[in-house]
């Protein structure tokens, strides 16, 4: 069954970073591991498709239950169910865009 039948929701995200944005990656991690991770993230990033990858990247970097290096695995069943968009305690909320008016 294609994807697309089974979630219409699931967006087509790429999850990665930019290299400038790795330092914050590291950083939450850091929290994470001292147990002092906020418990909801917001973030003001500049506009731009990337914005998605980054934030599933992000958040499975934060979720992931093996991996390495501050890097999510991408196998491990959070990564699966982020990947898949059907992780049950993340929600991603922001701003709708207008497009006719441009805010
Ligand atoms: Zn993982």
């Amino acid at each position: 069954m294609p994807v697309s039948e089974k979630n219409d929701f699931v967006p087509v995200v790429k999850p990665a970073f930019l290299p400038w944005q790795k330092p914050f990656i590291d950083q939450l991690k850091d929290l994470q591991k001292q147990n002092r991770l906020p418990h909801a993230i917001l973030l003001s990033l500049p506009g731009g498709e990337d914005n998605l990858g980054f934030i599933w990247y992000l958040s499975m970097s934060l979720l992931c239950q093996q991996g390495e290096n501050n890097q999510p695995c991408g196998e491990c069943s959070s990564c699966q169910l982020m990947l898949a968009n059907t992780y049950p305690d993340f929600k991603l909320m922001g701003l709708e865009y207008d497009e006719k008016n441009k805010k």
